[in-house]
């Protein structure tokens, strides 16, 4: 019968609020990696060179904690901190805001960001996520930003914070995207 039949499929179910969209939005100075590290999530590899001032978006099927989900990624290119915003506030799910730890300049426009991000969710349900990310790990000959500081800038906005490196192993950059979704998820 159809029962029958219906019975021998193999059906997944994805609860209620599992979203399965989750929008990404990269943000962080010109130069802090912001297209290398999407670049390396989306095809596992290290492109050195990238025009700056390209932004687009791009979407990939993940699979996260046993649960299908398209992540959209948008790869934004502003100038030089935060401008033109409203293309991606209410669009996004998730923020990864990056500096890299050999800029101290870099850092100080993640501040100018995370400020921007949290006057606009004042007050708004749900909040969405936001990750602060230190790139460049590879530089720590050079290091400008201490790990104390990212993590201190982190709490201080209610974030999760890792350091990380687009050139490294593309292991721990899939785990930053993977923790947006997460994060996505608990709301
Ligand atoms: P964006 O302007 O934030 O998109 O930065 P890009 O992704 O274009 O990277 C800017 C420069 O930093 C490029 O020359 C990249 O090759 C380099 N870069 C990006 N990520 C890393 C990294 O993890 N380590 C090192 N050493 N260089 C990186
Ligand atoms: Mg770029």
């Amino acid at each position: 019968s159809m029962f029958g039949k219906a019975r021998t499929c193999s059906v997944v179910t994805v609860p209620e609020h599992e979203p399965s969209e989750v929008n990404i939005v990269i943000l962080g100075g010109r130069g802090s990696g912001k297209s290398a590290l999407t670049v390396k999530f989306l095809t596992k590899r290290f492109i050195s060179e990238y025009d700056p001032s390209l932004e687009d978006t791009y979407t990939s099927e993940e699979v996260v904690d046993q649960q299908p989900v398209l992540v959209k990624v948008m790869d934004t290119a502003d100038q030089d901190g935060p401008m033109n915003c409203e293309r991606y506030l209410s669009w996004a799910n998730a923020f990864i805001v990056v500096y890299s730890i050999n800029s101290r300049h870099s850092f100080e426009l993640c501040l100018q960001y995370l400020q921007t991000l949290s006057i606009y969710f004042k007050g708004l349900q749900p909040e969405a996520p936001v990750i602060l990310l230190g790139n460049k790990l590879d530089m720590e000959r050079y290091r400008q930003v201490s790990k104390a500081d990212g993590a201190a800038l982190a709490l201080r906005f209610g974030c999760q914070f890792f350091e990380v490196s687009a050139c490294l192993d593309f292991l721990s950059v899939k785990h930053i995207f993977h923790e947006a979704v997460r994060e996505v998820r608990r709301e």
